[in-house]
Formats: C-alpha cells, sequence, structure tokens
C-alpha cells in the first residue's frame, strides 16, 4: 500500500504540472516560484553577467553547452559552463574498457551528431547493437524487442568517459561561444526576486568555491541527482531508495561471438543485464539486494564470474506450476497467431572480469516537481533519475538538451529574455509528459518482477508472452525507448 501510494505520487505530481501548466503562464503563480529563495548579494554590479551559466559539466551539462555553443540563433551570447571535476581529455582510447558504460538511443545518437561529437564517438569505440532479449528467471518466458529492419541499430553502448571526451574536445572548438571552467565548484547561489521590474532584475548568482562570483541571467542546473541547485531552490523532490544496489563490471566472454545483442534477465532480487563492448567483451549491469552487492564485489573472480553465469542460466526460480500455465498460455497464442513471437537465443557465458572493473552504485528514483524556477532549468539527472534496467537515464537528460535549446533558440531568434518563464514554463510541460510516463514505466517494472509470488509470476508471464507475439505493440515501446 505504502509502495503503490509513492508510485501514486510520483506520478500524480509531475502529471499535475504537466496539465496545469499551459494555464498558468501567466503570472498567478510566479511570485511564489521566487519567493521561496528571493535573496540577492550588493556586489552585484561588480560580477561577470553571463547569459547562460550551465552547473555540471557531466554527460548532459556537457551536451548542453555544445548545443547552445552550436546554436546560429544564440551567437554572441555569453555563455559559462562551470564543472567541478578535472577536463576530461582523452588522446588515444584506453586499451581497457571503462566500467560505466551508457544504451544510447537512437533519438540521443542524432543530438550527439547534431552537436558534432557522434562520428568522433562511433571512431573511438562504440558498439551498435540491433536486438534485445529479455527474460523472466521464475517463468523463462522471454520477449525480444528488434528493429523491424535489422539493418538498423537499437541502439549503442558507449563508455561514459568517451562521451564525455568527445564533448569536452568539441567544447574546445567552441571555444569562441563557450567559456568553459573545470575545478570550479559551485558552492552557492543567490536567487532573483521574479516581481522586480524587467530592466532592473538581478540575474542568478554563482559563488565558486575560489570565492570568484558570477552572474547569470540564466542558469541551467545540470549538477546530477544530488543537486545543489534543485537543493537550493527548495523544489520538491519526490524520491525513494530501491534498496538495490548496482555491480557493473566488464566481462570477458567465453568465446568470441557477433555480440549484437543486449541481455537482461529478471531475477527475483533484480535485473542482471550483459551489454556489448566487443566480439570478446561486455558490461555487466546487475541491480541487487546491498548485501549481495557487497558479497559479489568482496568475492574472488571465479566465484563471481559463477555468480554471474549462474544468473543468466539457472532454473532454480522456477516452479512446475508456472511452466504448466505458461507453456499452456503459449500453445494457446501460437494457435491464433502461428507467426508471431520470436525465437530464444542464449547469453554467452563469462569466463572472466577485468581487472579492477568491479563497482557498484545504490539505485534510486527521484523527479523534480518543477524543472525550472524563475531564471533556472533543471536538466539531466538534476530534474529525474531513474533504475538502470531499460537504460533511459541519460537518454531523457539528452531529451531534456534538445527541447531546452530548441525553446532557447526560438526565444533568442525572437529577440526575447533568455530567462523568462514563459519559454521555461513549455521546457517543463514537454518534458514532463515524456519523462514521467518513462519513469512510471521504469518503476512498475522494477517493482513487478521483485517478486517470486505466484499470481504475480502468472500474470506477468501472461502479459510478456503475449507483448511478445504482438509485433505492433513491441514497436511501439521501441519507438518510445528510442526517443
Ligand atoms: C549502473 C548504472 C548504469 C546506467 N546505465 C545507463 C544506460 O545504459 N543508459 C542511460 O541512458 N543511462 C544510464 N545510467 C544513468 C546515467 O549514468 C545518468 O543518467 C547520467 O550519468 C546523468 O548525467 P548528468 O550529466 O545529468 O549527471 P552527472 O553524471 O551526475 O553529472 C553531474 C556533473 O555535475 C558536476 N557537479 C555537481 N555538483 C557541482 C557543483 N556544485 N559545481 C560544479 N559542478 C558540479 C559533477 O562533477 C558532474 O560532473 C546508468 C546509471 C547507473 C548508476
Amino acid at each position: 500500500m505504502h509502495k503503490l501510494t509513492r508510485a501514486t505520487t510520483l506520478a500524480l505530481n509531475g502529471l499535475g504540472r504537466c496539465f496545469v501548466a499551459k494555464q498558468r503562464v501567466s503570472a498567478i503563480k510566479l511570485p511564489s516560484r521566487g519567493l521561496v529563495c528571493a535573496e540577492h548579494g550588493d556586489d552585484s554590479s561588480q560580477n561577470e553577467v553571463y547569459d547562460i551559466i550551465i552547473s555540471g559539466g557531466g554527460m548532459v551539462g556537457s551536451a548542453m553547452a555544445c548545443s547552445l555553443g552550436m546554436d546560429p540563433n544564440l551567437e554572441g551570447k555569453k555563455i559559462l559552463l562551470l564543472e567541478a571535476g578535472n577536463k576530461k581529455v582523452m588522446d588515444k582510447v584506453p586499451d581497457t574498457y571503462s566500467t560505466r558504460v551508457s544504451s544510447i538511443s537512437p533519438g540521443s545518437a542524432t543530438l550527439l551528431s547534431g552537436v558534432g561529437v557522434w562520428e568522433h564517438i562511433t571512431k573511438m569505440r562504440c558498439k551498435p547493437y540491433k536486438r534485445m532479449q529479455v527474460w523472466d528467471a521464475c517463468s523463462d518466458v522471454l520477449i525480444t524487442f528488434d528493429k523491424e529492419n535489422l539493418q538498423d541499430e537499437m541502439a549503442y553502448i558507449v563508455e561514459n568517459d568517451i562521451v564525455v571526451a568527445a564533448l569536452t574536445k568539441q567544447l574546445d572548438s567552441l571555444s569562441d561561444n563557450v567559456q568553459v571552467k573545470y575545478r570550479s565548484k559551485v558552492v552557492k547561489y543567490a536567487w532573483p526576486k521574479p516581481h522586480l521590474a524587467a530592466d532592473s532584475i538581478p540575474w542568478v548568482k554563482v559563488t565558486l568555491a575560489s570565492g570568484e562570483s558570477v552572474e547569470t541571467k540564466l542558469l541551467i542546473g545540470a549538477d546530477g541527482s544530488n543537486s545543489m541547485v534543485r537543493r537550493e531552490l527548495g523544489i520538491p523532490t519526490v524520491k525513494w531508495d530501491y534498496d538495490q544496489s548496482a555491480v557493473v563490471a566488464v566481462l570477458h566472454l567465453s568465446e568470441p561471438t557477433e555480440n549484437n545483442v543486449a541481455w537482461q534477465r529478471f531475477l527475483p532480487s533484480g535485473p542482471i543485464a550483459m551489454l556489448p563492448l566487443s566480439d570478446t567483451e561486455s558490461s555487466l549491469v546487475w541491480s541487487t539486494s546491498h548485501r549481495l552487492a557487497e558479497e559479489l564485489l568482496e568475492m574472488d573472480e571465479e566465484s563471481f564470474v559463477d555468480a554471474i553465469n549462474s544468473a543468466f542460466w539457472s532454473n532454480e526460480n522456477q516452479s512446475e506450476l508456472i511452466e504448466t500455465a505458461g507453456s499452456l498460455f503459449r500453445s494457446a497464442l501460437s494457435a491464433i497467431m502461428p507467426s508471431a513471437g520470436s525465437p530464444r537465443q542464449l547469453p554467452p557465458s563469462v569466463a572472466g572480469i577485468g581487472p579492477k572493473s568491479r563497482v557498484m552504485f545504490p539505485l534510486g528514483i527521484g523527479h523534480a516537481s518543477e524543472y525550472i524556477r524563475h531564471r533556472v532549468a533543471l536538466i539531466g539527472d538534476a530534474a529525474h533519475r531513474v533504475h538502470p534496467l531499460a537504460g533511459q537515464g541519460v537518454n531523457l537528460g539528452f531529451g531534456d538538451v534538445a527541447c531546452l535549446t530548441h525553446l532557447l533558440s526560438q526565444a533568442a531568434f525572437d529577440g526575447k529574455d533568455l530567462g523568462a518563464i514563459q519559454h521555461l514554463l513549455e521546457y517543463e510541460t514537454e518534458r514532463q509528459r515524456h519523462n514521467l510516463p518513462m519513469m512510471a514505466a521504469i518503476d512498475l517494472m522494477k517493482r513487478l518482477y521483485s517478486t517470486n509470488a505466484a499470481p504475480v509470476v502468472l500474470l506477468r508471464t501472461f502479459g510478456l508472452q503475449a507483448t511478445n507475439m504482438v509485433p505492433a505493440l513491441k514497436e511501439q515501446i521501441v519507438a518510445f525507448a528510442s526517443k
């Protein structure tokens, strides 16, 4: 009941905002969005003023900086990217794979192509895959997603470091349009008052750890799931931990294969996924209880490899009742749709792991009920954090980048104030309409597969088999996840 209430809160929280936003562009709500945080310094006039400051140069913030820096309508605008960490340059692709990888959707590839880095990424290291096979450890029932036209890629596995390095290189070439300050941690924000007259509105003031202060007409918060921008604005956020951690590692396969399928098996303790990196290597994302995750991290390599193979192959969670019911249902479906369904493929077995490649991350969900305030917009994990089971986190962030760039470009073309709430509200509405259904679907899937209770297993067995038999439905799911 408690869980249901929280899931419903997430949905209502965001949906309510999407649906009312269009009517609310008028001033009614604007003061309340700014009043919470009204504060500004006295020395404003001495600080350098930027048109846009992006706080956080991870994958999403760096993509935002490139995207704005390349937009012709924003030419001449002063744009600054602030990143707490070091500059990530990559003169040469490392010999070994990094543990942190992302499944990049075709929609994100289009965005990265638009900002001029996709070709560089594919030249460095990037593994496309054509199919995804997902199956239930309690019933062995599977669903296969692929592109109708197998010439097309379903998605791409790319190391996060490679994405950031490519964006960093591109930012170097955009230095006339975008200034970047690395090792520049923001320690304080001071917010403007929205109700002052237009010509006297003070900007957002940003203070760095070095003591330097700068000001901006629009602050874009891309500072990750613990976003200081979101926290300091007091934006209500629906969030909870999943009592799960993800163990990631680089896997060496037993033998070379074409390796163009992403595999995911739902165990009652959480999903285990094997994502292709090359003919001989894959990336592991194993979401499980914190206790098992810690054990997996401490195991010797041989036991860890055995545990992975067993998690993909073992039948220990299956029962005769579920198997019988599942095969009866499958026979009935095959009689109605003889040519539907997809053949089962077997995942490759694992022989070893990359040295020191095992790491774990605690998992949770989070959604900011507001993505914007006066002169502020949140993007990426600062606005929304999801479970990695659908490989959507950074893809949602890249979607934010595409949407916000489009609206800011239009605002600049029309000669409008970039920090004005009107077009920021459009950004919030458009993105919440996309992000919330995706987040709700991911959360529902996580809950549905976190049990081995027979009625739930039966329900999902029938649901998965039926979905697998309906290509049009699967195409819709793939299209939604490809954006
Ligand atoms: C195990 C795992 C697997 C995943 N797999 C996938 C996948 O397959 N596909 C997918 O789409 N997503 C995946 N994700 C999610 C994805 O990694 C995140 O959505 C993505 O990294 C978020 O990027 P971001 O730039 O918004 O935030 P971050 O990567 O957190 O970057 C935030 C940046 O802001 C900087 N920063 C923070 N505070 C400050 C400050 N005060 N001042 C200046 N700078 C600051 C930080 O240094 C950092 O560089 C996965 C996540 C996990 C944990």
